[in-house]
């Protein structure tokens, strides 16, 4: 179902272009128009879902595979050093547009993208706290 506020929508519907990459039943993908590395992609779900947690599971399913084969593309044309797979749920883990999208986001050595957290040694006793508390709403 189409959100008609929605810009991502819009464009599987055809009404904001886009370079397109590749559509199938469930998955649409373009290129970011604001990309931090060239090669900067997006795969969408083409039903309307906020994010992840919205999101249907098929849908979901649907999406790794034209992950890959997006990314497998950039790979060839562009041989950057590597590549990220990202998806951000909710403004704080910087989403900005409020319909399911995974970017392909290539990297290079040292180009400076915050997404590359250190390892600090974990409190055992917190983790295990946490695991409990997720694993309580597994299902
Ligand atoms: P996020 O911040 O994870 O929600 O990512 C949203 C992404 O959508 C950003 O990287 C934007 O550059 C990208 N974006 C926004 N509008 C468009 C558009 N019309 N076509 C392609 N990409 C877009
Ligand atoms: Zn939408």
């Amino acid at each position: 179902m189409a959100d008609t506020d929605c810009i991502f929508c819009k464009i599987i519907a055809g009404e904001i272009p886009s370079f397109k990459l590749y559509e199938d039943e469930r998955t649409f993908a373009m290129m970011d128009i604001n990309p931090f590395n060239d090669g900067h992609c997006l795969v969408i779900t083409k039903a309307h879902a906020v994010n992840l947690l919205d999101a249907d599971a098929a849908d979901l399913a649907a999406v790794l595979p034209t992950v890959q084969k997006v990314a497998r593309a950039v790979e060839t044309a562009l041989e950057p050093e590597g590549i990220n797979i990202i998806q951000a749920n909710d403004p704080a883990a910087g989403q900005t547009v409020f319909h399911y999208h995974c970017h392909v986001f290539p990297r290079l050595l040292n180009d400076g993208a915050l997404l590359n957290w250190g390892h600090t040694p974990g409190d055992m006793a917190r983790v295990e706290e946490i695991y409990n508390r997720i694993m309580a709403e597994m299902n």
